[in-house]
């Protein structure tokens, strides 16, 4: 389990649950902000741009990340995992972060753009809709200039937030000089996205074992070498899992195959039964896995694989067992594609609230938000610390989507309200802040 790093705080503050002003004066360099969102990515973006159009100043707010800017994680997730700009974004999309409105849709906004009649059917029943990962990624960037992103952020990496003994909160960061300093809040958002990768047990265990992350990758973290060494040299590529994100990198496989006249073999293993194809495009490539098979190169094999280890030549094998016994299968790289969520504990932050700020675990051991996804025993005085997308839960909608991320700020935003912080927005103002938003004109 994680937490603060030593020697970024004295013992006194490591070891207190709540801290004075003093003590934490004493120890570093402390500035005033009522409001803190950590992260910096999807999460924290939705929730200020909904602040922002409500009327907070950009003053009163601050987002500390590690960023650039706020697609920055997402866009290298959908690149490492064979999503390109161009693609449609796989799991559809019924919210955008970058319109607290969610209006227009991206189904109608496509649709507007492009002339064309094919996204209206989606966008007027209000089915979710795949929009290309660069129309998400160029709202976003429109957006953040609208509402004065680049000067609320704050470069670094937060280590702890603290309970403070007269109410609200300290998050120490340390930022590129590497000494530690806070910001004391009324209010923290924690928006920390994935709290870290998890392989797969076996492969875990490899890794842990041999150190070899060149043959051993995740889908989900860069993993160009494999594709390129293929190239180079005929190989043999496990990959493991049936879902979406398999599917993605079998089909790069497959397409370096087809345009470098490869003779690359793939092996794909997965414990459950194959999502089922959907749409002509996913069956074309299906028909593609079938000639795979008859010509040989394409292997499917179901059943659960529980050792890797080095082979002969600088190779690994994997130990399977299926029914009917144990197999063995030798190849030149792994690649996870199970996607497995890490637990919140892996995230230093997370684990110091449930060992020391009481926080808890909620429903699939996630952190247990209110449905104003205020972080439940976690309150200080009049302040209050909310937590949105992977590491909580949330009601209703799936916490890790940006319809989830959209309703979490516009929980929170309205909390803020109820609470003072935020200004409310009557239907007048809304319809006044949305002209301003469709002509791109910034927040006032
Ligand atoms: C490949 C892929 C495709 C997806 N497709 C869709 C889709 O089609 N539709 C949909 O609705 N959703 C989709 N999602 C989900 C969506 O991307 C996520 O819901 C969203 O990005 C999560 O936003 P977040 O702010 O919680 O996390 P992120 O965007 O990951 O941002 C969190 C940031 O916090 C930073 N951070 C963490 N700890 C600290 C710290 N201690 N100090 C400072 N900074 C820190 C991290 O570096 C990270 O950059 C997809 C996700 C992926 C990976």
């Amino acid at each position: 389990m994680g937490g603060p790093r030593r020697g970024i705080l004295p013992p006194s503050l490591l070891e207190s649950p709540r801290w004075s002003d003093p003590m934490v004066a004493a120890a570093m360099p402390v500035a005033d902000v009522p409001f803190v969102t950590v992260g910096g990515g999807i999460g924290s973006f939705a929730t200020v741009d909904r602040l922002r159009v409500h009327g907070v100043p950009a003053e009163r707010i601050r987002v500390i990340t590690d960023l650039d800017h706020p697609a920055q994680t997402y866009e290298r997730l959908t690149r490492w995992s064979q999503l390109p700009p161009t693609a449609r974004i796989g799991t559809g999309s019924r919210g955008r972060p970058d319109a607290p409105w969610c209006f227009p849709s991206y189904a109608l906004e496509e649709a507007w753009r492009e002339r064309s009649p094919r996204p209206l059917p989606g966008a007027l029943l209000r089915r979710p809709w795949s929009p290309r990962a660069a129309t998400v990624l160029a709202g976003l960037e429109r957006e953040a200039a609208r509402i004065g992103y680049a000067d609320m952020t704050v470069k670094g990496s937060v280590h702890v937030v603290r309970r403070r003994e007269d109410g609200g909160y300290f998050t120490v960061l340390t930022g590129p000089d590497g000494a530690p300093r806070a910001y004391r809040s009324r209010y923290v958002h924690l928006a920390v996205g994935r709290p870290g990768l998890r392989l797969l047990p076996d492969l875990q265990r490899y890794r842990s074992e041999y150190g070899d992350r060149v043959r051993v990758v995740s889908a989900y973290e860069p993993h160009e070498h494999v594709y390129a060494a293929l190239r180079d040299k005929a190989g043999t590529v496990m990959v493991r899992g049936g879902g979406g994100l398999a599917a993605r990198v079998l089909r790069r496989l497959i397409e370096d195959r087809e345009a470098h006249g490869l003779q690359t073999r793939v092996v794909q293993a997965f414990r459950t039964v194959l999502a089922r194809p959907s749409g002509p495009e996913r069956r074309a490539w299906q028909a593609r896995l079938r000639d795979g098979a008859a010509h040989g190169w394409y292997h499917c094999v179901r059943g659960v694989v529980d050792l890797v280890e080095p082979g002969p030549g600088g190779r690994v094998v994997a130990h399977l067992r299926r029914e009917g016994g144990r197999h063995q299968f030798l190849s030149d790289f792994i690649i996870d594609c199970a996607a497995l969520p890490a637990d919140i504990a892996e995230h230093q932050v997370l684990a110091d609230l449930l060992a020391r700020g009481g926080a808890r675990r909620g429903p699939l051991d996630r952190l247990e938000v209110a449905r104003s996804f205020e972080v439940t025993g976690a309150a200080s005085g009049d302040g209050a610390l909310y937590a949105s997308g992977p590491a909580a839960l949330g009601v209703g909608v799936p916490a890790d989507t940006f319809r989830g991320l959209q309703r979490a700020a516009r929980e929170i935003t309205a909390d803020l309200t109820r609470r003072g912080f935020c200004p409310p927005l009557g239907p007048v103002a809304a319809t006044g802040q949305w002209l301003r938003w469709a002509r791109g004109v910034p927040v006032r």
